[in-house]
């Protein structure tokens, strides 16, 4: 009998082609979700005008958030950009500020973003195959910078909960955008 958490050890199918579990749900972010997230809010209104486009999803498998436990699931970011700004997560800070988080990369290509609070900042590449670790205390959002789905298998400590209205507030100090075709990392002109 498991008296230290209310865990009882189970296993979950992640499709390694678009990394939807076959059981599982997926929460699922639209374009409308992210209002005043990208630098050209001309282009983004534009955008939503001609379809409130699928830019994300992830399973978030409501492990209970005790500090023993992990949670994880996948994340799929979907290839695309608001004007020239690539498609990403919202992005955010744990809640207990400072607990780390890995994501190992299934398919597709891609940055993780990532950045202290005291403005150390880093991207590092997702190619299949790819682990990034994520120190505690930086904010993170993975990017697209590919032409197929972005997909990323991740895990944290339970209780670390997700702090999204600092980076909905205050963005992050870089954005990615296409630049000649290739990705370009510049300072977010909106960074408050
Ligand atoms: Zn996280």
């Amino acid at each position: 009998m498991n008296i230290s958490n209310d865990m009882s050890p189970f296993s979950i199918y992640f499709s390694l082609n678009n990394g939807l579990s076959d059981t599982k749900p997926s929460l699922k972010r639209m374009l409308s979700q992210m209002r005043g997230m990208y630098a050209d809010d001309t282009a983004y209104a534009n955008q939503l005008a001609q379809a409130d486009s699928l830019l994300y999803e992830f399973h978030e498998l409501g492990i209970p958030e005790s500090p023993g436990n992990l949670a994880f699931g996948t994340s799929i970011v979907y290839p695309g950009k608001v004007g020239n700004e690539y498609y990403m997560t919202k992005g955010h800070f744990h809640t207990i500020l400072d607990t780390a988080e890995v994501y190992y990369c299934i398919g597709g290509q891609g940055l993780m973003l990532m950045e202290s609070p005291e403005g150390d900042w880093a991207a590092e590449p997702f190619t299949p195959g790819r682990a990034v670790y994520v120190p505690g205390r930086y904010a993170h959002r993975s990017i697209n910078t590919g032409h197929e789905p972005l997909i990323t298998f991740y895990t944290f400590r339970a209780d670390a909960g997700h702090d999204y209205g600092t980076i909905e507030s205050k963005g992050f100090r870089n954005i990615v955008i296409e630049r000649d075709g290739q990705p370009a990392i510049i300072t977010n002109p909106k960074w408050a």
